[in-house]
This record gives C-alpha cells, structure tokens and sequence, in this order.
C-alpha cells in the first residue's frame, strides 16, 4: 500500500490531566507527524479548541472539576467547536457510559486500556472521515487506487462506480488492507453509531462493494472471515 498524505498541518488537540498519558499520547501523535495542543483540564481544553481551531480532539472522559462529558457538550454547543470531530478516551465501558458519550455528541469512542495502533488508526479513521478531501490522500492496494479528494476509485486503471455508501466502506479497508474489520466495527465506522442498523446491512453493502470491484471478471478483493467479518485482501 502507498500512503501521500500531508499531515504537518493536521492539529491535535489531547485533554488529558495524568501526565504520563498525555506523554503517550503526544508521543505517539507527534511520531505520526500530527501538530499536538495539550490542555491538562477541562476548562483549558475548550479555551484551547475555541483558539487554536484543532482537526481533532482527543478527550479524557475523567477529568478534574469539568468532566470529559461535559467538556464534549459545550464542545459541540459551541459556534466555532462544533464541527470538531471528538475522540472520547474513557475506562469506563459500560453501555449506557458509552451511550451518554454519544448523546452529548462524542464521534468516537476508545476504552482504556487501548492499543497505539488502535488509537492511531481511529484518530486516522476519523480524520478522513471529518475532512478528506483536505488531505488530498490517495490509496493504493494491489491495482485498486482510492481518490477521496476527487471521490475515484478505479481498478488496474479502470473507473469503478461506486455508491457513497460503497465508498466510505471501500476507504474503511483500505486505510488497513488486511485487517479484518467486525460488522460492529463497520457500523461504527460508516454508519457512525446509527443504533438502528443491523448486520444485514453491513452484509448487504459489502455484496454491492464486492460485485463493483469485481467487475470484468477481476478477483474478489473482500475476504469473508467467518463468524468475524471481513477485510480487504490483495495480492500486490
Ligand atoms: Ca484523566
């Protein structure tokens, strides 16, 4: 897979009062090429996102006097913070906590203890979720190319027609070709969180995808994995 993406410009802004996570944090944001902006309570990560106008705030659920919760509601009230997709870290994992995360508008959701690579690939995920075509980045898995800014994708140079919902999926795996993504994942991640779908859906956009890129007798680039979901699979 070939990555051009642009990321210096790309703001992060991390809320998080225990030092040693926020170190991990910008640490690992930073290796990635984000720009950070730290804010170590609440009152100074809605000061932060009203000035510094991140791409992306990554919030800690437990935090001094203000709450993560709180902070995210007056984040999405806000005339000029409401767009900023949030990212809720939290160790509670509780349905209903998570439930009350997206009421208060949180896009995301990661439970503690999470993994780097998760952390980076839902900050990624939600990044081009937010804005793509500001990117300007082009995919590539074996002869499929992926064109988020002008919303393309061709196969070994042919166009392929795809449907918006067909495209957010097709860019879900191809961000990670290989990775098998669970029907919950998909949902979350194309659908963000509509409660009201179930796995047929999932099932029946990755049949319109597949059929799509299959066309003039092209191999099946989607890999069904039994009882787990699927992912995008080829061979360079
Ligand atoms: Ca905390």
């Amino acid at each position: 897979m070939v990555v051009v993406t642009k990321m210096n410009s790309i703001k992060v802004l991390i809320v998080e009062d225990e030092a040693a996570q926020m170190e991990l944090l910008s640490y690992n944001l930073e290796k990635e090429g984000y720009r950070i902006v730290a804010a170590t309570d609440g009152e100074e990560g809605l000061l932060l996102a009203e000035e510094e106008k991140p791409d992306l705030i990554v919030l800690d659920w437990m935090l001094p006097s203000l709450s993560g919760i709180e902070v995210c509601r007056q984040l999405k009230r806000g005339k000029h913070t409401h767009e900023i997709p949030v990212i809720m870290l939290t160790a509670r994992g509780e349905e209903s906590d998570r439930v009350r995360g997206l009421d208060v508008g949180a896009d995301d959701y990661i439970i503690k203890p999470y993994s780097v690579a998760e952390l980076l690939a839902r900050v990624r995920a939600m990044i081009r979720r937010a804005n793509p075509a500001s990117q300007g980045q082009t995919l590539e898995c074996g002869d499929i190319l992926f064109d988020p800014e002008k919303f393309q994708v061709s196969r070994a140079g042919i166009p392929v027609k795809l449907g918006p919902t067909e495209f957010r999926l097709l860019s879900v795996f191809i961000g990670k070709p290989g990775r098998v993504w669970s029907r919950d994942q998909l949902l979350e991640r194309v659908w963000e969180h509509n409660l009201d779908l179930d796995y047929r859906t999932v099932d029946v956009h990755v049949g319109r995808l597949r059929k799509a890129l299959r066309q003039e007798g092209k191999s099946d680039p989607i890999r069904t994995v039994r009882s787990a979901g699927y992912a995008l699979d080829i061979d360079p």
